[in-house]
């Protein structure tokens, strides 16, 4: 992991690259921050910058033999402990050893994850991981060895917070005086929970949420997203780069539901049976789950159009069409036909939470909308 692959941040790289250039590289350290600050990709590429035999000012240089190995994950002189649990195939007694070709992959593929992501990917399930007894004992063991290529040993532990007491008690001498040239780096998401002994070793590095500039950067690279659109899902997301994701991902299935929805009402408006039975029919082709979230969707319009209808405060659209669209149809969403608009969306939600005929539910909403949306 380079520092240069991580998004933003850009005070603390400079912070850790100067700790290694002062040689004041602290033995038990504690990155701390949400899981979409970038701690995880941080506390590796600290790890190879240690390592790397060509270091750049501003970063490793991505090509030395130490390098090489780090950008596989498979440096011999790099160890990780995550929360594990028992599944399918690890029947008992899991350790993260028996984990660690699938975290390679997950971190390599993109190092920004929560938990839950992690315990599904391994196939965890609703169970909850926990770093026990067994995969302390193989920390002590491997933290006896010398390095073997690199000047320093390191141990990584994502999610310490899942450390329980007897896997805590059992390093914490290790922790507080560790064998020459070992490093261990905890990567956490919520100090609270860090059994107390364990958070007075270690020196604390907050890392902070990303800046606006940073994330905006990584929403423009990422997807097609006008000005507008760019800024707003960059306030929502607050720094963190998870966040901005998962609500890029929610936006787009808007942007989906919009263009049904429009559909719906152009068709209905211009009483068009032909292309409302068409309509229907392609609706009855989705998921009961996004049916679901479409109408949910759709009472969400009627009820913002109402609201403009009654020419009550501007409501902030986070998809540009909505907001012309909304100029047109907030003309025929008023308190004559608002009720009835609202109440046959709720019927369609009640039959398709009751398993009814999901071509009929939707041809009927059309025809609903035929009668109630009347030129004004
Ligand atoms: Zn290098």
């Amino acid at each position: 992991m380079l520092f240069k692959e991580i998004i933003g941040q850009h005070e603390l790289k400079r912070q850790l690259i100067q700790t290694v250039t002062d040689k004041r590289i602290s033995h038990a350290q504690l990155f701390v921050g949400s899981e979409g600050s970038g701690n995880l990709a941080l506390a590796i590429a600290y790890a190879q910058y240690i390592c790397c035999h060509n270091k750049q000012a501003d970063d490793s240089c991505g090509h030395c033999k130490s390098c090489i190995k780090f950008k596989k994950l498979v440096h011999p002189d790099i160890h990780f402990a995550f929360p594990v649990n028992t599944t399918s195939r690890v029947k008992k007694d899991a350790t993260s050893d028996n984990f660690i070709s699938q975290w390679r992959e997950m971190v390599i593929n993109f190092p920004y994850f929560g938990e839950r992501r992690w315990y599904e990917f391994v196939g965890i399930e609703n169970k909850q991981g926990n770093i026990g007894k067994l995969d302390a004992e193989a920390i002590q063991q491997k933290m006896n060895f010398k390095p073997f290529e690199a000047d320093y040993k390191f141990m990584l532990i994502w999610m310490p917070e899942r450390m329980n007491t007897t896997a805590a008690n059992k390093l914490l001498k290790l922790i507080e005086e560790p064998p020459p040239n070992t490093l261990f780096l905890l990567v956490s998401k919520n100090i609270e929970q860090i059994i107390k002994t364990i958070l007075s070793r270690t020196l604390l590095i907050r890392v902070p949420p990303v800046d606006e500039q940073s994330i905006r950067q990584m929403l423009t690279e990422k997807y097609d997203l006008s000005p507008n659109e760019t800024q707003v899902l960059t306030r929502l997301a607050t720094g963190d780069v998870l966040k901005a994701i998962k609500i890029h991902d929610r936006h787009e299935a808007e942007q989906d539901f919009f263009d049904k929805f429009q559909l719906l009402v152009r068709f209905a408006y211009g009483k068009n049976l032909a292309e409302l039975l068409d309509w229907a029919e392609e609706m009855a082709q989705l998921g009961r789950e996004q049916q679901k979230s479409f109408l949910y969707y759709s009472q969400q319009m009627i009820r913002e159009n109402f609201i403009l209808n009654r020419q009550l405060p501007n409501i902030a659209y986070s998809i540009d069409k909505e907001k012309d669209f909304s100029q047109k149809l907030s003309r025929f969403i008023t308190p004559d036909n608002v009720e009835n608009i609202y109440s046959a969306i709720n019927l369609a939600l009640l039959h398709i939470e009751h398993n009814g005929n999901q071509k009929i539910i939707f041809t009927d909403l059309g025809i609903i909308f035929a009668k109630l949306l009347k030129k004004v």
